[in-house]
């Protein structure tokens, strides 16, 4: 499915050629995030048409002439959504996005005019980059909830590893999407001593889910006060708190607000154009304040979520809407809730 412009795309069919190095992928399962509805609503820098959006890929290697990748033909794998070229500076200094490529050398952002064109996951096939990172999965779990192991890895990368999480620590989540259920789930396996989850008011059934799967509390702010609530129910500031909601940009001055004096603050969600109105910086200086932006997962961070989701059998639950390649369109809408929002979590294109 080639997205040829915003809100446009077109069923076609491209060739599988033979490459000089790597691999293909065949596709099982892919799902949407925000990137995929930024994309297909035109409404992102990073994107160049005509693409096949998607980079939240499971899938079979189908061929692996060179043996790049190290796994049998037909080994289950999810493909990181980053690919590496290993020599930019982004790369040496281990960071998420190489740009080796333009706009970004990663799935779902590669436009399909770069060769060999097949570089997202709403296809049957996709190309394996030998700078791709796959990892492999389960045959155990279905395809679509294997595709949860990237939210999985973001979550573990932004909740754990970044702010050094330790057992113990106190951890306040903002944005109960996948990304923050799945950091629930993340701070919770490293031994957070306390996980609270916030949202709005449509977001009843992921705050529910939140605190199924372990949050202490979770907090409507439509209806709640959102710092009385936390220390109503910690008694005191949490360690890190990590911002996953969409758009909303003043959300972060209360997270600088709630997070305790030397406390961490990990943004891990993009505001686009939306400007933070009345920020004072003082607030940084005087609290000591640790503010890491985070983008994208490690490799690492791969490893532990692809093993978690094999013992973790609560993740069906995940995948609340499931699309045949056909209706990407409406996959996309559904995933930006614009047919409705109820019981929506995490929404895969399924082949
Ligand atoms: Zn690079």
């Amino acid at each position: 499915m080639l997205l040829v412009g915003p809100r446009q795309f077109t069923k076609t069919r491209l060739r599988v050629p033979d490459v000089a190095h790597g691999g293909w992928l065949a596709i099982e399962s892919t799902a949407i995030s925000g990137v995929e509805v930024q994309a297909w609503k035109g409404i992102t820098q990073l994107v160049r048409y005509p693409l096949i959006p998607g980079h939240e890929v499971v899938g079979r290697i189908a061929s692996d002439p060179e043996g790049t990748f190290g796994l049998p033909v037909g080994t289950r794998v999810v493909v990181e959504g980053g690919i590496r070229c290993n020599e930019c500076e982004r790369c040496r200094n281990g960071l998420a996005v190489c740009t080796a490529r333009r706009p970004a050398n990663a799935y779902g952002r590669l436009p399909s005019t770069e060769s060999p064109g097949l570089w997202g996951g709403f296809s049957e096939m996709m190309y394996l980059d030998p700078g791709a990172r796959v990892h492999p999965v389960s045959d155990g779990l279905p395809a679509a909830v294997a595709t949860f192991a990237h939210a999985l890895a973001d979550a573990r990368t932004w909740a754990v590893e970044v702010p050094s999480l330790a057992a113990g620590d106190t951890v306040l989540v903002l944005g109960p999407g996948p990304r923050g259920i799945a950091a629930t789930i993340a701070a919770r396996e490293a031994g957070a001593a306390w996980v609270g989850v916030a949202g709005l008011g449509h977001d009843g059934d992921r705050l529910d889910l939140a605190a199924r799967l372990g949050a202490d509390v979770t907090i409507d702010v439509d209806q709640a006060d959102l710092a009385s609530s936390v220390a109503d129910s910690l008694g005191r500031r949490p360690d890190v708190v990590i911002d996953v909601t969409s758009h909303d940009s003043e959300i972060i001055l209360q997270a600088l607000d709630i997070v305790r004096p030397g406390g961490t603050v990990v943004l891990a969600s993009t505001k686009g154009t939306n400007a933070i109105e009345q920020l004072f910086s003082d607030i940084i200086v005087m609290k000591e304040l640790t503010i890491r932006g985070a983008y994208g997962a490690t490799s690492t961070a791969y490893d532990w979520a692809c093993a978690h989701l094999s013992r973790d059998g609560r993740l069906d639950e995940m995948v609340t809407h499931e699309f045949p390649l056909d209706e990407a369109d409406r996959a996309i809408l559904a995933s930006a809730g614009e047919l409705g929002r109820e019981d929506l979590l995490s929404v895969v294109v399924t082949l």
